[in-house]
């Protein structure tokens, strides 16, 4: 028989993780606040538990997936003492400082800590496309790793418990980057009669051939090597100004594309025009809030 689990939030994403616990063969115990959501679950075999405390009892591992993680703290502090020997993977979303946290209170529990960030929405959970990025201890990992299998790939990055929410967090910030510049050129070109749509032909393939340059840039940021024959950063400075002049022409916000101006203005200031973009990964490293 398969290892049991147990799952602790039945959102939208814990009733998909614990729906493919059950498709995978585990024996599986539900436990969320409210309590109706654990309806569709037990039509599937799942077993409802009456508190947290009791879904913790049920299986070694625990697998919790929650709005945030102070409403991690908030099931799992009252079950202090209860905790032994089990190991808790937490899948919920949240910054490396608040993963190291929880992974130094479940060790004071005497409870093994994993940390997971899920790149997946819920309806691809358990999919050819899912992946979870998984960190904390190496042998915890390897332990339960048939088990997590049952979501989706499973990409261990390192020991320590933030690095997780740190991989995570970094491809989102790549994910938002993106969002942000198609929906800016969206906005301006809504400011004419051109269909979205009819744009987005053009947008795709153009953003596409653009994130082409990605793995170039890498390893520029790697070797600090940031000549460039493509694009200078002078080039850039120059011909940035006809964005925002234009965005505000058009009436459309200059909100998310004003701060570019003053980094690409202080990379060329402290000498460096010649470069390539890769050259602002430095920049960012030295900037306002950085301390
Ligand atoms: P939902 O809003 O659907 O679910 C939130 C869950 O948190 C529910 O089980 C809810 O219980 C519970 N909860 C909230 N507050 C409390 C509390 N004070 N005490 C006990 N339980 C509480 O969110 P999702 O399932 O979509 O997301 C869950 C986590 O997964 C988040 O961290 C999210 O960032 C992450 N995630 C989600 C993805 C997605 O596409 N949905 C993708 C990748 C990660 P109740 O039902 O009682 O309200």
């Amino acid at each position: 028989p398969k290892p049991a689990v147990s799952v602790i939030g039945l959102g939208m994403m814990g009733t998909a993780l614990a729906a493919a616990f059950l498709g995978a063969g585990h024996p599986v115990t539900v436990w969320n606040r409210s309590a109706a959501r654990t309806g569709p679950l037990t039509a599937q075999g799942a077993i409802p538990a009456d508190t947290a405390a009791e879904a913790v009892a049920a299986s070694p591992l625990v697998v919790l997936c929650l709005s945030t993680n102070d409403t991690v703290r908030t099931v799992l502090e009252p079950l202090a003492g209860q905790l032994t020997g089990k190991t808790v993977a937490n899948l919920t979303n949240g910054t490396p400082e608040q993963a190291r946290d929880l992974a130094a209170w479940a060790a004071k529990e005497g409870a093994g800590y994993l940390d997971g960030g899920i790149m997946a929405v819920p309806q691809m959970i358990a999919g050819p496309h899912a992946y979870v990025l998984y960190s904390g201890a190496r042998d915890l990992f390897d332990a339960h790793r048939e088990t997590f299998a049952a979501l989706g790939g499973t990409t261990y990055v390192g020991t320590d418990p933030g690095l997780a929410a740190l991989y995570d967090l970094a491809l989102l910030t790549g994910m938002y980057g993106m969002v942000m510049g198609v929906m800016q050129a969206y906005a301006l070109v809504r400011t004419e009669a051109i269909a979205a749509t009819e744009f987005s032909e053009l947008l795709v393939p153009w953003v596409g051939a653009m994130l082409g340059s990605a793995p170039a840039w890498a390893a520029a940021v790697d070797s600090g090597r940031h000549l460039t024959d493509v694009s200078s950063l002078a080039v850039n400075q120059e011909a940035f100004p006809n964005l925002l002049e234009t965005f505000a022409a058009q009436g459309v916000s200059t909100e998310l594309f004003a701060p570019v101006q003053p980094l690409l203005d202080r990379a060329v200031a402290e000498g460096h025009a010649a470069d390539g973009l890769s050259r602002l990964v430095d920049l960012l490293r030295t900037g306002p809030g950085t301390g």
